[in-house]
């Protein structure tokens, strides 16, 4: 068998060599690795295929979510809504923008932000809310953009887990992740569904006035060559990566059905386990699987993850601390936070491997192992 790894980018990448070698030959001849034409091109097809108006890409998904909030014009003790249950970058820019995290708990079964809870939290100094497809999952838009109107709150969508993700509004209109919201932001790290091979991420808006914003603002706040009318960053993606996403971009709903296909097979192998909590897929929303996480109840969590290890499975926990308890907020006073759900997952969850080169025999390894330590 195969060893099995979380993500296996190795074989992916084996089934589009050809072509990725000769991209990334052609570039290193033309020597344009900084804004070379294949960067806009892959801009134009991403907004394509996410029907969105304006791409603009930058270095990474962090940056994305910053560059987002500094073009919004969010003023340090603005308090910006985000969920705890997520990758730290979400609320780490908040901080680092002297923006103040507001926590709210995430609902049980979808894992993201509760729309319920969301307008305990609000006050007068609220500007945001950041939203978090989390493992793939899309959160209740809906629920969350009324809320916003109700309040001319910005709403920034952290999609770095469910690009191509379908959301289905009440009204019928099917929209993807990333592009309900103002802003929507992603990352192309490697094991991110969409990966380059390297770092880059890119902000997505139909706006036009923030498309300009967030362009100026990710290049040294540059309105015209060498004229900076605001204080900006420096966060680009490079040819190099562009070419790569520019091979993967068309082959992304493949690589989500086959997400999807895993995502299927464990469910059916641990539907109705006592043990076992298999992923909920709310019917507004089209999970594309960047995680396949399960909740463990009534079994050890660690040593299965340990168990899992001797048998060549590996399984992360994410996220083993959510953010409200990390030291980095600390200086907030994060820890006063009363998020039970957010609590109570981190220590139940565990991410079992899910990616687009699976084969039969991995997987059956995987379940087995898994049910054996169960039973
Ligand atoms: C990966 C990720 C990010 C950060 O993306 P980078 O490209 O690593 O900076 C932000 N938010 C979430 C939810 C992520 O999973």
């Amino acid at each position: 068998m195969v060893p099995i790894q979380m993500v296996d980018l190795k074989r992916q990448y084996a089934k589009i060599k050809s072509q990725v070698d000769v991209a990334m030959q052609e570039v290193l001849e033309s020597a344009a690795f900084i804004n070379g034409a294949p960067v806009q091109m892959f801009g134009k097809e991403l907004e394509n295929y996410l029907g969105i108006k304006h791409v603009i890409n930058c270095a990474n998904g962090t940056d994305a979510l910053q560059i987002a909030m500094m073009a919004a014009g969010l003023q340090p003790g603005d308090e910006v809504i985000t969920p705890s249950f997520t990758f730290i970058a979400t609320a780490e820019v908040i901080a680092l923008l002297n923006l103040k995290p507001i926590f709210v708990d995430v609902d049980p079964q979808t894992y993201c932000i509760d729309p319920g809870k969301i307008e305990a939290a609000i006050t007068p100094k609220t500007k945001a809310i950041v939203p978090v497809h989390l493992y793939g999952h899309v959160c209740d838009m809906d629920a969350i953009m009324e809320i916003a109107d109700k309040h001319q709150l910005l709403v920034i969508e952290d999609n770095a887990q469910a690009i191509g993700a379908d959301y289905t509004s009440k009204d019928g209109s099917v929209k993807k992740a990333g592009t309900i919201g103002h802003i929507g932001c992603t990352s192309f790290f490697p094991s991110k569904n969409l990966g380059c091979y390297g770092d880059g991420g890119a902000l997505f808006t139909n706006d036009d006035a923030l498309a300009a914003q967030i362009r100026m603002v990710a290049n040294h706040g540059q309105s015209a060559r060498y004229y900076h009318d605001v204080v900006g960053v420096n966060s680009r993606l490079d040819t190099l990566q562009a070419v790569v996403l520019r091979i993967k971009l068309p082959l992304l709903d493949s690589y989500i059905q086959a997400r999807r296909k895993v995502a299927d097979t464990y469910d059916a192998a641990f539907a109705n386990h006592p043990k076992i909590v298999t992923p909920f897929r709310a019917a507004y929303s089209y999970h594309v699987f960047h995680q396949y996480t399960l909740q463990i109840e009534g079994a050890d969590r660690l040593a299965l993850q340990t168990y899992l290890q001797e048998k060549q499975v590996p399984a992360m926990i994410y996220y083993p601390v959510p953010a409200h308890k990390q030291k980095m907020f600390a200086a907030f006073g994060s820890s006063a936070f009363n998020l039970p759900i957010t609590d109570e997952l981190t220590t139940k969850v565990i991410s079992l491997p899910i990616h687009t080169e699976m084969d039969e025999d991995q997987q059956s390894h995987i379940i087995e192992s898994v049910l054996s330590f169960l039973k």
